[in-house]
């Protein structure tokens, strides 16, 4: 997005967009300016890239193109990246209406300034009463009308701010969904990764020990194909209620994908860690499950782990790679049991 083609700030991306739009014939509909906004905003390079394209083969922006164009980059109908978009763009525009308030306010006051200074300046010492008395009338209107004015730049400043404060918890809610198990209520993967790099980096900075752990449900096919998914997706639940339970504040349970969920253990050594995933694995595998509603009977679940704990310096992938391998070390002795990367094993 070259800096040529559009002014920063929102008004002047506002004004900018409309032209543009204007100058290749596009209607001025809500979906339309969203993609022009953003393409004068430089918010969304691929976009910019494919009008410029566009613009330069001299293509027309005819009603299908404009709609495959928005859907490309602002459809999928409320997904979290456009909603975040849309929850930004709205944020933009009420910081700038709280802006254009202050401004404004400025502009008054200085004006109303400017007006009561020449006033006082028509009285002299030989001005007459009434003049005197003209020219206190006339400030005393003044200063009631600007702290009208004030006070409705007051209001509107409210307005706006709580407008504001109710945009920032959109977007926590949003930020909170992108990084939870939809089923499970635990941190996803993309929050694994996220805490993970940077305990990575905390633990490095700080000279202390990391330990993650990766559990996975044994034999859970079989298990969903006798019982079905449903009682499945009960056992997910169960299974990260009691990671959920396990660990302390600093720690992080998350699942790591179908029925695999990982353990993030700041300042925890190798040996620790192995010890909770063990604790973790006897607690599950210790109950027979059975169901609330019908009392049938499921058995027992048992999980097998593997624990590995950060190197300093080595990639994430790498650390994931050990703690996988000792996993699969785990499954290979014959599952409900936990292995290190060091051959240590705990459990059954
Ligand atoms: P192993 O002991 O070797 O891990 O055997 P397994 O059967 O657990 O492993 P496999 O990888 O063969 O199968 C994993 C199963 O996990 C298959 C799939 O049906 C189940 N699964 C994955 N995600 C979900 C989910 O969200 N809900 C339910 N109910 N099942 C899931
Ligand atoms: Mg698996
Ligand atoms: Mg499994």
């Amino acid at each position: 997005m070259s800096s040529e083609r559009c002014d920063s700030g929102t008004h002047a991306i506002a004004e900018t967009a409309l032209a543009r739009m204007k100058a290749l014939g596009i209607p001025a509909t809500p979906e339309n300016y969203q993609v022009w906004y953003a393409y004068c905003a430089g918010t969304h390079p691929d976009l910019s890239r494919a009008l410029d394209v566009l613009v330069s083969n001299r293509d027309t922006f005819t009603e299908e193109r404009n709609a495959e164009i928005h859907a490309r980059f602002f459809g999928g109908g409320g997904d979290q990246l456009s909603q975040v978009a849309d929850t930004s763009h709205r944020l933009e525009q009420a910081i700038s209406r709280i802006l254009s308030a202050l401004d404004e306010g400025g502009r008054e006051s200085d004006a109303t300034g400017r007006r009561i200074a020449s006033l006082s300046g028509h009285l002299t010492g030989d001005s007459s009463l009434s003049v005197i008395q003209e020219t206190v009338r006339e400030i005393v209107r003044e200063t009631r009308a600007l702290l009208h004015r004030n006070q409705e730049l007051e209001q509107r400043l409210h307005q706006s701010s709580r407008e504001v404060e109710s945009l920032r918890k959109d977007l926590e809610d949003t930020r909170r969904d992108a990084v939870t198990d939809g089923l499970t209520g635990i941190a996803n993967r993309k929050l694994f990764d996220e805490r993970l790099r940077d305990s990575m980096a905390a633990a490095m900075e700080h000279g202390t020990r990391l330990t993650i752990a990766l559990a996975d449900i044994d034999h859970f096919k079989q298990f969903n194909d006798q019982y079905g998914h449903d009682v499945g997706d009960e056992v997910l639940k169960l299974v990260a209620r009691h990671l959920r339970e396990q660990i302390k504040g600093r720690d992080t349970a998350a699942r790591f994908g179908g029925e695999e969920f990982a353990l993030i253990l700041p300042e925890t050594r190798l040996h620790d860690g192995g010890k909770l995933a063990d604790r973790i694995r006897a607690g599950l595998a210790g109950h027979s499950l059975t169901s609330r509603t019908t009392h049938r009977r499921y058995g027992r679940i048992t999980l097998s782990a593997g624990v590995a704990e950060y190197r300093y310096g080595e990639p994430l992938d790498q650390l994931v790679r050990r703690v996988d391998d000792a996993l699969y070390a785990a499954k290979h002795r014959g599952r409900n049991c936990v292995v290190a990367e060091d051959g240590s094993v705990a459990g059954a």
